[in-house]
């Protein structure tokens, strides 16, 4: 079971472009990228490139406000790009008993296909 360590992850990697990645958006503060086990036609990560503390969102603090508004309209940006915008779900796994796998914070947005709730 993965831990949130502090450690650095694969993602920072994605950022550095050491490992190669399906881009779906990029700027200055965010990168978006195509999951590698996709769950859904579209399943594409949002990541702030600078982690600052938050590995999860249990980590956020009044300083990352901006950052996770950012993150929130790159979201928005990605369902645009996908043409999902009519029906998109966003999802942050945070900590183990929610299925967290890696401990840099990473937005999940997901769709393409008629989508369960609840999600189990
Ligand atoms: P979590 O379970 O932490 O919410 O989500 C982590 C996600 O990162 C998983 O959906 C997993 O498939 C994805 N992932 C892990 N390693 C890589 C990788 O090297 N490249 C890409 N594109 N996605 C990855």
């Amino acid at each position: 079971v993965n831990a949130d360590t502090g450690a650095p992850t694969i993602f920072d990697k994605i950022i550095a472009k050491e490992i190669p990645s399906s881009i779906v958006y990029e700027d200055d503060l965010v990168l978006a990228f195509r999951d590698i086990n996709p769950q859904a036609p579209v399943h594409v990560l949002v990541i702030p490139k600078f982690r600052d503390g938050l590995t999860g969102l249990g980590k956020a603090e009044l300083r990352h406000t901006e950052i996770l508004g950012q993150l929130l309209h790159a979201a928005k940006i990605v369902a645009e790009r996908e043409g999902i915008l009519d029906g998109f779900r966003v999802v942050i796994n945070n900590g183990a008993e929610a299925c967290q796998s890696v401990y840099h914070l990473h937005l999940h947005v997901l769709g393409g296909r008629q989508l369960k709730w609840p999600p189990g």
